[in-house]
């Protein structure tokens, strides 16, 4: 692939844009040699301002998602990508996030560019574990571990019992909770099945990856390594 075209996908400006930055002398090789758009040169050997190129496909972040946004592409008000650089809302293949989180949750939010990726993660047969902590409006009952493990708690609406799930009581209004599903409102609607209401809630894991002190509203790309934590 041509080297405007390449990077004109990833998202870093239009075709013209980019070859601009050619002109500018923007773009070039890891030892600040200038490149021209006909070169023919490794993805890996270009740099943009002297940063590396973000990868092709394959592309995997994390964001700790702070509440108040949505994970839509457009709404209203302010969105997960309204977040990232803009590179990453203009790139072929498009970003997606890995599921959603609701507006009123923060934490753990991937992203990526690899479908098959996201498939792997949200499918109900990958049985990933994510994991919540919830702030509950009143004390919890003290029947929500089992009920939420016995595999047969039924939320309104749906046909199907959720699988087990494991509570893990942090105080008399505050959980941990595993869950290795992903129904819409799953972790409000459980609490909501036993009376109880949640007022805060945060994703702090996805399989092994955690949040690990990311700072609310901050993001990274994530490596191989980290992406095997997922699974
Ligand atoms: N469960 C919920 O109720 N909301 C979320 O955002 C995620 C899980």
């Amino acid at each position: 692939m041509r080297l405007v075209r390449l990077i004109a996908n990833l998202g870093y400006g239009s075709r013209k844009d980019v070859a601009w930055m050619f002109r500018d002398g923007r773009i070039t090789d890891p030892d600040g040699e200038v490149l021209y758009a006909d070169d023919k040169v490794e993805h890996a050997q270009i740099r943009i301002d002297g940063e590396p190129l973000d990868p092709p496909t394959g592309l995997v972040l994390m964001m700790h998602k702070p509440l108040g946004v949505t994970c839509s592409r457009k709404d209203q008000g302010r969105v997960v990508y309204d977040l990232l650089p803009p590179r990453y809302r203009q790139r072929t293949p498009a970003l997606s996030t890995v599921g959603r989180l609701d507006r009123e949750t923060s934490g753990l939010l991937l992203f990526t560019d690899d479908g098959a990726l996201l498939h792997r993660i949200i499918s109900p047969r990958a049985q990933i574990g994510k994991m919540y902590e919830a702030t509950l409006a009143q004390d919890l009952r003290g029947d929500e571990q089992a009920l939420f493990a016995s595999g047969t708690l039924m939320l309104e609406s749906e046909t199907t019992p959720l699988l087990p799930a494991t509570l893990e009581v942090l105080a008399s209004r505050q959980a941990r909770l595993l869950i290795t599903e992903g129904r819409y409102h799953q972790v409000r609607r459980m609490f909501a099945a036993t009376g109880n209401h949640v007022e805060a809630l945060q994703r702090t894991a996805i399989g092994r990856l955690q949040l690990d002190g990311l700072p609310s509203g901050a993001w990274r790309q994530l490596d191989a390594n980290d992406v095997t934590q997922l699974f």
